[in-house]
């Protein structure tokens, strides 16, 4: 059962019942509105007050459609992720120089990309790669985002880095390998920032879900999901790109669904292509990675566009996006 209210006294009343009847629940509260979650289903709380009770049995309950029928707009700097809207976040794997991040951004914004993406802390495989430059690289990033307007997105990588990043993001990323981290994410719901939540190399769409209910049900309503391909036995692409995943969790979740076709391929050749299969199949949005010199990256250069080619796409892209309107599951 959820129970939802605006109303501070009702709260009040709602919490000393709940308390008394000794039941185990979770308040959560969001701008202008809070929730309790109470575990199973019981009857509907015997108080005076202005509030709402779903019976719902959905395990991901603020995250669901049941209590959202409409799909949710989130708003960040003037730009929309959610129904009418198809953001493009785009930049390097990594922040490398400040040459190379502001020619990105630059090109970014002359194509008509909304974001600029760049990590400064990079999870890699392997200790011994390039692991990003850290504060250095926010303030770059900062730095790209004053001469060009484009707001930024950003990973944090840890529990301890979440305030040093949302003092520069404005987006916060939360990586596939973290995304059952579940004290970063806690972490997040009090962030103060939309969180951009990728799925994890092997989460299943409920796993998935139950990582974007953490940000909420700590506080947190701005949850962006992200596909971005998924481990299978297929060795050609670095991951499986799983399009049915944008309809598939629009129908389960109100919260936006963007696709990331870099990661899901790992191959230069083959974003331009998934990019407009997920503007076709309703996505909320892209993510994707280019650079001056995809050649010379310092990561994940093989699936990086050039920023020529990251031109071209945006222009493949517009007819599609000018259509998905009529296709993309309804608000
Ligand atoms: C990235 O966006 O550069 C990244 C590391 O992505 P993922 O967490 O999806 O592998
Ligand atoms: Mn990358």
């Amino acid at each position: 059962m959820l129970i939802e209210t605006q109303c501070t006294e009702t709260r009040t009343r709602l919490r000393g019942l709940l308390e008394s009847q000794g039941r185990r629940f979770h308040e959560v509260e969001h701008p202008n509105q809070t929730y309790f979650v109470v575990p199973g289903q019981a009857a509907a709380p015997q108080v005076e007050g202005a509030f709402r009770v779903h019976a719902m049995e959905s395990p991901f309950p603020l995250a669901s459609r049941e209590l959202r029928p409409e799909r949710s707009v989130i708003s960040v700097n003037g730009f929309h992720f959610g129904p009418g809207h198809f953001p493009v976040i785009a930049g390097p794997c990594s922040v490398e120089s400040e040459e190379q991040i502001l020619r990105t951004a630059e090109a970014i914004r002359a194509a008509g990309g909304q974001f600029l993406r760049g990590g400064a802390f990079k999870p890699r495989t392997s200790p011994y790669e390039f692991q990003g430059l850290g504060e250095e690289g926010l303030q770059l990033l900062a730095k790209a985002r004053e001469e060009t307007g484009l707001p930024v997105v950003t990973e944090v990588l840890a529990e301890g880095d979440v305030c040093l990043v949302a003092a520069y993001a404005d987006v916060l990323q939360v990586g596939a390998r973290n995304m059952q981290n579940y004290a970063l994410l806690k972490a997040l719901g009090r962030a103060g920032r939309p969180v951009l939540l990728k799925r994890g190399l092997s989460a299943t769409f409920k796993e998935f879900l139950l990582a974007a209910e953490y940000v909420m049900a700590h506080g947190n309503p701005d949850v962006i999901l992200c596909e971005r391909g998924i481990r299978t036995f297929e060795q050609h692409t670095r991951n499986t790109c799983d399009i049915a995943a944008v309809p598939a969790l629009q129908e389960m979740t109100h919260l936006p669904v963007i696709l990331d076709p870099s990661h899901a391929t790992g191959r230069r050749s083959l974003v331009a292509p998934l990019a407009r299969a997920a503007a076709a199949v309703g996505a909320d949005g892209l993510l994707v990675e280019c650079h001056p010199k995809p050649e010379e990256a310092w990561s994940d250069g093989a699936q990086s566009l050039t920023l020529e080619e990251f031109r071209g796409m945006m222009e493949a892209l517009e007819p599609l996006v000018a259509l998905r309107e009529s296709f993309a599951v309804k608000a």
